[in-house]
């Protein structure tokens, strides 16, 4: 940065800082990655009202030595910047195909019926992503209908090889949810484009379901589209029994969010009262280091 006098012109120390933080951020996660500091948690995605456990979310969680638990929300998008997240990507894809194999094994029955990881558009635009995703459910020996990625409207609006890559996933078996679902770009138009087999209906319209008006319009319609594209519907971010109940009249089945789980190391796959379950729980955080 330029020095006007002693004094920086104001946005030049915090686009330095910004910078130098990330290439940090950055050197460190590849430490990191080298040295087992992150971890793979999972919330439970909850048949309402019957309590089932009917599938898992993976997600990413980086157990920093000095800064503690860093968010993904903060650490995603610097890898997405330098690349790491192809890397880091598929080692989260083999730790949750991995993960979900050993439960099957261990559980039988009991075992959700899918895990759904996360997936970067960096990821998706590869054209070996699906090759990839491939080798790893033969490594791990999971049946490809226990896996669905989950993708941002972002990352597959523009077509190209993101939808390609879509495409030839679904080919192997594995399923495609359209994540945070309403808040991106042209949200309605996708689902003429891309294929689709799990809506997740952002929060933001859960947040307010159980008041009239708008969100809970927006929700209904929701639902009742995806019913009518043979799409499965998941509300995200339920952190009340209200909107639970909320969410059940209005014909949502499998419900996500606080209320039933916060995202954790071992998941208990027992039915869970769903009068009970915010607080039995409540306890079991992903506040602290994951076990
Ligand atoms: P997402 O995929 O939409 O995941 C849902 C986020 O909402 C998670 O935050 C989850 O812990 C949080 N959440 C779940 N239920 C509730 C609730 O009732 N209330 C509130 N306030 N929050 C709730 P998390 O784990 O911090 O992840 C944030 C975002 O980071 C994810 O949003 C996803 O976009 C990204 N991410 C997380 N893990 C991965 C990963 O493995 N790969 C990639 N590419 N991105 C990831
Ligand atoms: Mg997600
Ligand atoms: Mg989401
Ligand atoms: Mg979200």
């Amino acid at each position: 940065a330029k020095r006007a006098g002693q004094t920086y012109r104001r946005w030049e120390p915090a686009l330095d800082e910004q910078s130098s933080g990330h290439a940090r951020l950055g050197a460190e996660m590849r430490v990191g990655l080298d040295t087992g500091q992150f971890r793979v948690v999972y919330q439970p995605i909850v048949a309402f009202p019957q309590g089932r456990v009917a599938a898992v979310e993976a997600l990413v969680r980086w157990v920093h030595p000095h800064r503690g638990m860093v968010s993904p929300a903060d650490f995603v998008p610097v890898a997405e910047q330098n690349g790491l997240i192809i890397e880091l990507g598929t080692w989260i894809m083999r730790t949750a195909c991995r993960q979900m194999a050993r439960w099957r094994a261990e559980l039988g029955a009991d075992t959700p019926d899918k895990v759904s990881v996360n997936v970067s558009a960096r990821q998706l635009v590869r054209p070996d992503f699906a090759a990839t995703v491939a080798d790893i459910l033969a490594e791990t020996g999971l049946p490809p209908r226990h896996l669905a990625v989950e993708v941002t409207e972002t990352a597959v609006f523009e077509g190209g090889q993101a939808v390609t890559t879509l495409h030839e996933l679904r080919k192997l078996g594995v399923r495609i949810a359209l994540d945070d679902f309403g808040t991106g770009h042209s949200s309605l138009g996708l689902l003429q484009t891309v294929p689709v087999d799990i809506l997740k209906v952002d929060k933001s319209f859960v947040d307010n379901v159980t008041e009239a008006g708008r969100h809970s319009v927006i929700a209904e319609a929701l639902i009742r589209i995806s019913t009518e594209l043979g799409m499965t519907a998941v509300a995200e971010g339920v952190e009340t029994a209200e909107q639970a109940d909320a969410l059940h009249r209005l014909g949502y089945t499998l419900l996500q969010g606080y209320h039933f789980s916060r995202p954790v190391a071992e998941p208990d796959f027992g039915p869970r009262s769903t009068a009970t379950a915010g607080v039995t729980t409540a306890a079991v955080t992903d506040q602290g280091p994951p076990r």
